[in-house]
Order: C-alpha cells, then sequence, then structure tokens
C-alpha cells in the first residue's frame, strides 16, 4: 500500500487523462500548458524559448514543420503552415512522447474555433457523436457520465463559464439520456478554454514531466554508472532545466567492454529528454590498482569515489559544467553514509548534487521504470567500483585518515594518467576517440 506522504514520483504535470477508449478526432491543434514557467516574470520568453526547442526536438519525427502560436499561458501548436488536421499517428506520438517531457505540465490535441458562443456549439456537437460512441462501446453497461468545463479567460464573452456549462448540459443530456453529468470525475470531459483572440476544445489531458525545460538551467556533468540510481538522478536534473554531461569510469581490462556499452545504452535513452549530452569514459583501473597495493583495504571504496569526484571536477570544468551529479542516496551502500558522503565531497570544491539523496528506494525504481531505463539498469555486468572492493568497507571516516592514506600515493600523478586516457564516446554508433584535450582542464588532488 502507497504511503499517503509518497512524494509523487516523475512526471508529476496534470494528471493523465487519456482514456483507453479516445476515438481519434480530426483535431486542428495541440494546446500545451507549463504550470511552473507561468509564475515567471520577465525572463518567461526565455523559458518558452527553451521549451518550443524541447518540443521540436521530442516531436519533430511526426511533426515536420510545426507553427507555434504563444498566447498567455499557452503554447499552440499547428500541424503545419498551412494548417489541416493531425493525422493519427501525430496523435499517438503526443500520447507517447509528452509523458516524459520536462517542463511541460500537460497538453492536448483539439480544435482552434472563433470566440463566439455559435462557433463553440458547433465544433461540440459536430464531434460529439463520435466521442459518445466510442465511450458507450468501453463502457457498455453501468453509469456514463460526461462534463462540460469552461475556462473564459476572455471575459468580454457573452456567456460566463456556468452559464455555458449549463447551457451544454440542456443541450447534450436532451440528445443523450444516458450521460448524467459528474463534475468531478466525469468519464467523457470536454474542456472549453476560452482565450483572448480563439476558443481551444479538448477533450484529452496528456500530462508531460512538469518542472522546467532542459537547457534552461545550465549544464551539469552526472558520474553515470550503470545502477538503477544515477540514470535517474540525471533525469531528475533535466526536470529542473539542466542539460546534462556524462562521465562514466571503467576498469579495463578488470571491467569488460559491456560495462561501457550497456553506459551508452542508458545516455541514448537520457538523451531522448534533452539536447544531446557528450559522454566521456575514464579508466580508473591505474588508480585502483596503486590503491590495491599502498592503501589499507578498508577505504578503498572511499578512496576511489574521492578520485572519481576529482576527476568529475576536472571534465565538468572543462565543459563549463557547474555542478557535479550522483545518484548518492543516503544510507544505501557503505559509501554513502553522511560522514562518507561528507569525506568524498571534500575532495573537490566543485559543487556535487545528489537529487535522490532521500528517496525511496521503491520510489528510484519507478522513476526508472517510467523513464526507459530500468530494463537497462537491470542487465548484470561488472561495475568499476565492485574491481578490488573490500569485505569490509569503512563506514565512517574521516578527511585526515583520507588524507593519510592519499599520502601513500603519487596521487596527482595517477590522477593525471587516468584522465589521459580519456575517452569521448558517440552514444548512437559506439564510435570511441581518444580526448587528449582533457588534459588541460585544473585537477585537484
Ligand atoms: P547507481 O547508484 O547508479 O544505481 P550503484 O548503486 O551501483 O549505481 P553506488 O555505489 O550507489 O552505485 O554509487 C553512488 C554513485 O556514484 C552513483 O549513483 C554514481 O553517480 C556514482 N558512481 C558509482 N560508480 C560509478 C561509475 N562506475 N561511473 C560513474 N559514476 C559512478
Ligand atoms: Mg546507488
Amino acid at each position: 500500500m502507497r504511503g499517503r506522504f509518497r512524494r509523487p514520483v516523475v512526471f508529476s504535470g496534470d494528471a493523465v487523462e487519456t482514456k483507453p477508449w479516445q476515438p481519434y478526432l480530426p483535431y486542428d491543434a495541440v494546446s500545451c500548458r507549463y504550470n511552473e514557467i507561468g509564475t515567471k516574470g520577465h525572463n518567461r520568453s526565455f523559458f518558452v524559448a527553451h521549451l518550443l526547442e524541447a518540443l521540436k526536438r521530442r516531436l519533430g519525427r511526426w511533426f515536420l514543420k510545426p507553427v507555434f502560436r504563444l498566447e498567455m499561458g499557452r503554447i499552440f501548436m499547428l500541424p503545419s503552415e498551412a494548417g489541416g488536421s493531425l493525422t493519427e499517428m501525430q496523435v499517438e506520438a503526443l500520447r507517447k512522447e509528452i509523458p516524459g517531457l520536462p517542463g511541460i505540465s500537460s497538453v492536448s490535441p483539439g480544435f482552434l474555433v472563433a470566440n463566439t458562443p455559435e462557433a463553440i456549439f458547433a465544433c461540440v456537437e459536430k464531434h460529439f457523436p463520435a466521442l459518445h460512441a466510442a465511450y458507450a462501446a468501453a463502457v457498455a453497461e453501468g453509469e456514463r457520465t460526461y462534463a462540460v468545463r469552461v475556462n473564459r479567460m476572455d471575459k468580454r464573452f457573452p456567456l460566463r463559464s456556468a452559464e455555458l456549462e449549463v447551457e451544454f448540459a440542456r443541450r447534450l443530456l436532451k440528445a443523450y439520456p444516458d450521460l448524467r453529468v459528474d463534475l468531478r470525475h466525469a468519464g467523457l470531459r470536454i474542456e472549453i478554454d476560452i482565450r483572448t483572440e480563439r476558443t481551444f476544445i479538448s477533450c484529452e489531458r496528456i500530462a508531460g514531466a512538469g518542472g522546467l525545460p532542459t537547457g534552461s538551467a545550465g549544464g551539469v556533468l552526472a558520474m553515470l554508472s550503470g545502477g538503477f540510481d544515477s540514470p535517474v538522478a540525471c533525469y531528475e536534473m533535466m526536470r529542473r532545466g539542466c542539460n546534462v554531461d556524462f562521465l562514466t569510469f571503467h576498469s579495463s581490462p578488470y571491467t569488460p567492454p559491456a560495462t561501457l556499452t550497456k553506459v551508452a545504452g542508458l545516455v541514448r535513452k537520457l538523451n531522448e529528454y534533452q539536447k544531446r549530452g557528450r559522454f566521456v569514459a575514464i579508466n580508473l583501473a591505474p588508480f585502483q590498482k596503486a590503491v590495491r597495493d599502498n592503501c589499507d583495504e578498508k577505504y578503498r571504496t572511499v578512496l576511489y569515489r574521492r578520485a572519481m569526484v576529482r576527476l568529475a571536477a576536472a571534465v565538468a570544468s572543462y565543459f563549463g559544467d557547474l555542478a557535479v551529479v550522483t545518484g548518492d542516496n543516503l544510507g544505501q551502500v557503505a559509501s554513502q553514509t553522511l560522514e562518507n558522503l561528507s569525506t568524498i565531497g571534500a575532495a573537490t570544491r566543485m559543487m556535487i548534487l545528489r537529487p535522490l539523496l532521500t528517496w525511496d528506494k521503491l520510489d528510484i525504481l519507478e522513476a526508472a521504470e517510467r523513464i526507459g531505463t530500468e530494463r537497462l539498469s537491470k542487465e548484470e555486468v561488472p561495475d568499476s567500483c565492485t574491481v578490488f572492493a573490500p569485505k569490509f568497507p569503512a563506514t565512517r571516516t574521516t578527511v585526515e585518515e583520507l588524507l593519510a592514506e592519499e599520502a601513500k600515493l603519487p596521487l596527482a600523478q595517477l590522477l593525471c594518467e587516468c584522465l589521459s586516457k580519456c575517452t569521448l564516446h558517440n552514444a548512437l554508433t559506439l564510435a570511441e576517440h581518444p580526448f587528449p584535450e582533457i588534459l588541460a582542464a585544473p585537477l585537484e588532488s
């Protein structure tokens, strides 16, 4: 049983209201809503511009030359300059692609009509028979409920919202006596959005992910492993407007090539939600071998992590990213106690963001399933962190202890060696390129 206080996991925009029986109607526009951007003041156009870019990127395969009309609080998307109807495939694409899209609260395919009661009645009366037939077929027995809800932004409109709703009830209930009005939980719901220039009529809402459009908050570098957590952490950062670059560590030859192939699959999936992030890999094995040969075994994991965040900070600085993101989750494993998170963080001046710090594992798994990374993460492939992993890792380290361990190593030289073998990857083609330019990045040690 889900707890009452459980967080609403990703895709928490408007409630999804696409019913399984929803028929295809020849809609001529899509209304896009964006709650959070609506609270912005003079810089709203900056966020809207990012949102338009995201919509074009995400829907470009189905909407080749869409036209966008910006109105107060809404973006209307028309299928082309010449107008025309959305195809069934385009409506399906909205249902499939919008739910993960950061920045969007919800979208509705629907009809744009003139701002007159006659035009609104004509449109509803034209399409209602098809809508009702599909609904009645799906609810062959039992109660059929309906609602017409009106949002009257243009106060010059001659009928008030309630008057229009009552007028619809009068007309429709006479023609369809099987329907009963239920304003809160209607099976069949029509929304009439009276704007300043035109009215938009719809009968379906597709929830987006809420939050802010990617790219509007700047860049971060995520430490991406093949696990369940870090991909969700990346997505959560995107949902707050970040563009995410990716860094993974492997330990070749102690980890197989499949370690990298798996992460490349995750990068491909995550890039579906944003403008493509860069993907780099660093071989940590030289550092891990030195730690194995010189340091107290129990500190290995934390020493690896301190090296990882230093290298990540260098890559982030090189890319101009402002923070390093991890999938850390308080108390999940030995390296994630408050003490160890603190000693790991102390290895760099770069800001480390841990969006999943307080999440329940079940919520993380649910989110991973929704964004499509769960099935990729569950493939079992050795991870860099498990190489020479200690039997009894220290759970409460101090910076002094770790500095003493690191003093046993040629730290700067080892970090430099790891960085010199950094590679840049194309997650689509799996092509790998050397990345010697990264040696120009500032390294903390
Ligand atoms: P995940 O947290 O992604 O499920 P995990 O649980 O195997 O993977 P942890 O041991 O929890 O990894 O590591 C905590 C965080 O450290 C990860 O979320 C990730 O951000 C980072 N990390 C761990 N291993 C790697 C790696 N091989 N490459 C890049 N980052 C890593
Ligand atoms: Mg984890």
